[in-house]
């Protein structure tokens, strides 16, 4: 049985393709490393290494720690590292981290408000033992403060601040509570998660009680059976695919690359490429075409009220023009609206109107907000039909 974690749950929840790739096929593909990756990879290895130094005894100086992320730095950097905002060079990414660094110094320094008990641990969490389910996760530092509180601590190197509803529906440190709280059942009664946003100097705490863990290892562990039973593995396409190296095998994205493949004159030729051309060309007829019958339908309109008739004679058809007048209801958020409802009621005659929205109905069912069982329940009574639908966008 595989061992899951929250970064490979999280590859699902983006895109269920990737995660085929790289979970179901295993394909391996060197990954798109990006400077803020690396920035962040080389700010949490620095502060690794400060409180390993210091359980054994010494704390090192800012100096000493600046000069060891520098050197790494200078080691592990290579020009395949992505930087997608042309105006940032490698060295405005090294002073970042820097900055990072000297900021969390100044505010924790001699870093006594907490004892290391553990850093970059290594959790293991059983979540169904019977099906052998399990997830890993590592943690950044464990302490317990002096107040005897545990604290799983998580640095983040990011230039952005979350809210702090994000942290308090986070998955990843709360799975990691539960794996400590099992670790240590006598000790951790009481556990803080405490997330360093090193850019903006800021510290954010959430905690979780019991029942909210018991929730998450549910939720937990119904999206684990959503995976293995997919069979499909959906793509789905985002800002997320621009780091995925999956590109060139993935169904969303493939066509472009063997079309890139091609020399230039018969790019335009290809078959695919052709109909697609087509089509456009077909819509933007289709558009002019209603635009037209819309012009011509209100000048025959003004040309019947002019003239005075009724019909218009034309070599092969003629047209009747009428005008009337229909009722419409007024807009859900239209005051006038839940008065006309009220009315309906209380002439007993709401039942004869009202017809389940299927619409709402299939949105509800397939978007998972129904629970599971009502879902299963009414299953059996709807119809699945296939159609193919061909969106068309810019490329
Ligand atoms: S390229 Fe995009 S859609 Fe395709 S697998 Fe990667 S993330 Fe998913």
């Amino acid at each position: 049985m595989p061992l899951y974690s929250h970064s490979r749950l999280s590859v699902y929840e983006t895109c269920p393709r990737q995660y085929r790739f790289r979970y179901v096929d295993r394909i391996k593909l060197p990954r798109v490393r990006t400077a803020e990756m690396f920035r962040g990879t080389q700010v949490h290895a620095a502060l690794e290494a400060l409180y390993r130094r210091m359980q054994r005894g010494r704390t090192p100086s800012l100096d000493e720690v600046l000069d060891g992320y520098r050197r790494a730095w200078q080691e592990q950097w290579t020009p395949e590292i992505l930087i997608s905002d042309p105006s940032m060079t490698p060295d405005d990414f090294l002073r970042q981290g820097e900055q990072d660094l000297v900021t969390y110094d100044a505010r924790y320094r001699p870093f006594d408000a907490d004892r290391t008990v553990e850093v970059e641990s290594r959790i293991t969490l059983s979540l169904d033992p019977a099906r052998r389910i399990s997830l890993q996760g590592y943690v950044d530092r464990l302490s317990i403060a002096r107040n005897g509180v545990w604290r799983i601590h998580d640095y983040k190197t990011g230039r952005r601040l979350p809210a702090q509803q994000v942290l308090d529906e986070d998955r990843q440190l709360a799975l990691y509570q539960i794996g400590v709280q099992r670790r240590y059942p006598l000790l951790t009664d009481r556990v803080e998660l405490v997330w360093h946003y090193l850019a903006f100097d800021q510290e954010m705490r959430s905690s979780r009680a019991p029942e909210a863990l018991r929730e998450l290892e549910r939720r937990t562990l119904a999206l684990i059976d959503v995976i293995q039973a997919d069979t499909t593995f959906e793509t789905r396409v985002g800002h997320h695919c621009r780091t995925c190296t999956y590109q060139p095998m993935c169904p969303a994205w493939s066509h472009q690359f063997r079309q890139a493949a091609l020399p230039e004159p018969e790019r335009v030729l290809e078959p695919g490429a052709v109909l697609v051309d087509r089509l456009v060309e077909l819509r933007e007829r289709k558009r002019e075409l209603a635009r037209q019958m819309e012009q011509t339908q209100a000048d025959l309109f003004e040309y019947s009220r002019r003239e005075g008739v009724e019909t218009v004679f034309g070599a092969t058809h003629k047209a009747t023009i009428s005008e009337e007048e229909t009722v419409a209801f007024p807009a859900p958020a239209d005051p006038k609206r839940r008065r006309a409802e009220e009315v309906i009621r209380e002439a007993g005659r709401w039942d004869e109107v009202v017809m389940l929205d299927v619409r709402a109905a299939v949105r509800f069912y397939a978007s998972g907000v129904w629970p599971e069982y009502f879902r299963r329940a009414l299953a059996p009574f709807l119809n699945r039909i296939k159609r193919f639908r061909v969106a068309l966008r810019k490329r």
